[in-house]
């Protein structure tokens, strides 16, 4: 069943996402070549710990972190590592959430270490231009796969490739609630209603679909080694569009 986030919820959410944005605030000011994703882990942490909520990431199934630190052709799941340092030239793929009050916000955002290639830069664009086409999409009377086709049309447009085994999800009381949500077509005429909370996450391969997972049993990269971009937001649909819960809060 998919819930419907009551106004309380809503405001609660809110809050969350923020604590998360704030955090991509931070990360955004101290990603640069030579820091390690066990620094950025540290950060983020202590972020999240000063605005009185819960890494949600955190003892997650076992992910032994507050982030997912995910470097070129990694796509999503990197475990942070002291020995792991980014350099020049490299994407990091930071993915974070943030429970308040019980309520979840989830968010990832690609950044750019130093000045990229312009492959790594096209992608970096791509990806982000497909999260807002789908989130553009997240209205009441739209159905599930107005989203994922959004995401498509863009990933295509750029001839990307498009991670297939993992989406979107539902969010909110959990980080994984009802719906799963493909980054492409796939023929779901589930209706979107008010209230339904959803994490719009597209992962785009500057090579082939393809993806496998480490033998850490967490980290997934593209199997031709090419980069991987991920932009993720957590999105409400009001009467008035989509929300974004994952943003700054004026
Ligand atoms: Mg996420
Ligand atoms: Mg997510």
């Amino acid at each position: 069943m998919i819930n419907r986030k009551s106004r309380e919820e809503i405001k609660l959410m809110r809050h969350a996402g923020h604590i998360v944005a704030l955090v991509h605030k931070k990360m955004k000011e101290v990603v640069e070549p030579g820091i390690s994703t066990k620094e950025l882990d540290d950060i983020a942490y202590h972020v999240i710990k000063e605005n009185r909520a819960i890494p949600t990431f955190l003892g997650y199934s076992g992910f032994p972190a507050t982030i997912c630190t995910s470097i070129n052709e990694q796509v999503v799941h990197g475990i942070p590592s002291e020995d792991v340092k980014v350099k020049e030239g490299d994407i990091i793929s930071i993915d974070v959430g943030a429970t308040y009050h019980g309520l979840v916000g989830d968010s990832a955002w690609s950044y750019a270490v130093g000045e990229l290639d312009d492959d790594k830069k096209r992608l970096m664009k791509a990806t982000e231009e497909a999260l807002y086409a789908g989130v553009a999409k997240m209205c009441p009377g739209n159905v599930l796969d107005d989203i994922s086709g959004a995401v498509e049309d863009v990933a295509n447009s750029y001839h990307f490739g498009i991670v297939r085994q993992y989406g979107g999800h539902g969010v909110g009381h959990v980080m994984h609630e009802e719906p799963f949500l493909f980054n492409y077509r796939v023929g779901d005429q589930t209706l979107i209603k008010q209230g339904y909370a959803i994490a719009i996450e597209p992962m785009l391969n500057l090579g082939g679909d393809e993806v496998e997972v480490a033998d850490d049993e967490w980290t997934v990269s593209t199997v031709d080694k090419k980069p991987s971009a991920h932009f993720e937001h957590t999105v409400i649909a009001t009467e008035d569009g989509p929300l974004i819960t994952t943003k700054l809060m004026e």
